[in-house]
């Protein structure tokens, strides 16, 4: 879903908006830092990362970019990363 002026987005759940397409920056996780605490996992707005099969995973197609996952992260593990498109 393409961001239109004023950032308006149709209402619903997160996952009726498709917001990859807004990430300028994009979260890495460090999977030997990460302890799977699971901190990130409920804090994401848009429920794009998931634990699967003990590794955090971003779903693209949601992930917005806003860095909240990294700010909340205990152990510093994820890092936000300048995008190359
Ligand atoms: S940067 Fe982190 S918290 Fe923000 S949308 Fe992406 S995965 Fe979720
Ligand atoms: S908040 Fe950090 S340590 Fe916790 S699961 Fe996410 S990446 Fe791993």
């Amino acid at each position: 879903m393409a961001l239109r002026i004023g950032c308006c987005a149709p209402p619903g759940k997160a996952c009726d908006n498709k917001t990859g397409s807004w990430r300028v920056f994009l979260p890495t996780i460090d999977q030997d830092t990460c302890t799977l605490c699971g901190n990130c996992v409920l804090i994401c707005p848009e429920t794009a990362l998931e634990d699967v099969d003990g590794k955090i995973v971003v779903d693209l197609d949601y992930c917005k970019g806003c860095g909240l996952c990294a700010e909340e992260c205990p152990t510093d593990a994820i890092t936000m990363k300048l995008e190359e498109k």
